[in-house]
């Protein structure tokens, strides 16, 4: 069944920014495992993967769970979760609007991060970059990323950043300290940066103060419950503009009810609109 997008009033789209594929080229046992026990129902789980693992019926899924729009995450995380291929995520993406390929670069596993980056966006197609620093053991104020980090301010694509904890043997947390974007937020002034899971965990007031000083830092709230973002976040109502809707699907797999969680919280209506589709469309152009 065609699905009508709503691209006149971008106020009323409803984006999942933090999407992954269910089914990995390699993921590391303790990541499916997790995911599985948190499935609502875990002996289905992998009949569930498969067949949204085609990306026809995982349209569907987006349709049945309200959602216009998908941001789909490669990911090269060799030695702690597992790998999906950026050669993945574009077939999967391929010819289907509502799909928005994220491309991952690994900095141990290529040369030149800038025009690498550059590659996968203009000959490609991809349409942001997510970068995984606790997984692959860097630091995101590292100079090395700096070419990345002006690929990405020129060809005007955001960059999704894993902040916070994780739970996967072999994560280094230290590297997901939303501070270290406050160096990268201020050498990169035209550059969108996203902080998945908004400092989880550990740094919360982080990323809520960065969010506020920098017009170009963003929070997105994948992975976190919705009805305990008030608590995380008390301040949230002032700060609308600056949050960003994501599930971590499949690690989190109701999403449609997320979203009407998010939509019950003491927010002004049209800081709901923003948080659940408006602030990402203008980060994707859409
Ligand atoms: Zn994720």
């Amino acid at each position: 069944m065609a699905h009508e997008i709503r691209d006149s009033d971008s106020r009323r789209l409803r984006i999942d920014f933090h999407v992954h594929l269910g089914l990995y080229t390699y993921q590391k046992p303790w990541v499916t495992e997790w995911i599985k026990q948190s499935h609502p129902d875990p002996a289905g789980y992998e009949a569930y993967i498969n067949r949204y693992s085609d990306p026809g019926e995982f349209e569907e899924l987006l349709t049945a769970e309200g959602v216009d729009y998908a941001c789909i995450l490669a990911e090269l995380s060799h030695s702690t979760t597992g790998v999906c291929t950026n050669e993945q995520v574009q077939a999967f993406c391929q010819g289907r609007k509502r799909l928005i390929p994220f491309c991952d670069i690994n900095p141990h596993l290529f040369t030149d991060l800038g025009s690498e980056l550059r590659h996968k966006v203009e000959v490609e197609g991809f349409r942001g970059v997510k970068l995984y620093p606790t997984y692959q053991h860097y630091y995101l104020n590292d100079r090395r990323i700096y070419p990345l980090y002006q690929a990405a301010q020129d060809l005007k694509i955001p960059v999704l950043i894993h902040t916070g904890s994780s739970v996967f043997k072999g994560s280094r947390i230290k590297y997901g300290d939303p501070l270290h974007l406050d160096d990268v937020a201020n050498d990169f002034p035209s550059l969108n940066l996203v902080m998945a899971h908004s400092g989880r965990g550990l740094w919360y007031d982080r990323a809520f103060f960065l969010s506020k000083l920098h017009a170009n830092l963003y929070m997105e709230v994948s992975g976190l419950p919705p009805s305990k973002l008030m608590t995380y976040f008390p301040e949230l109502a002032r700060n609308t503009d600056k949050v960003i809707f994501g599930s971590d699907w499949p690690g989190a797999s109701e999403i449609k009810r997320n979203m009407e969680a998010i939509s019950a919280l003491p927010l002004p209506a049209e800081g709901v609109e923003k948080i659940l589709g408006g602030n990402a469309a203008k980060l994707l152009n859409l």
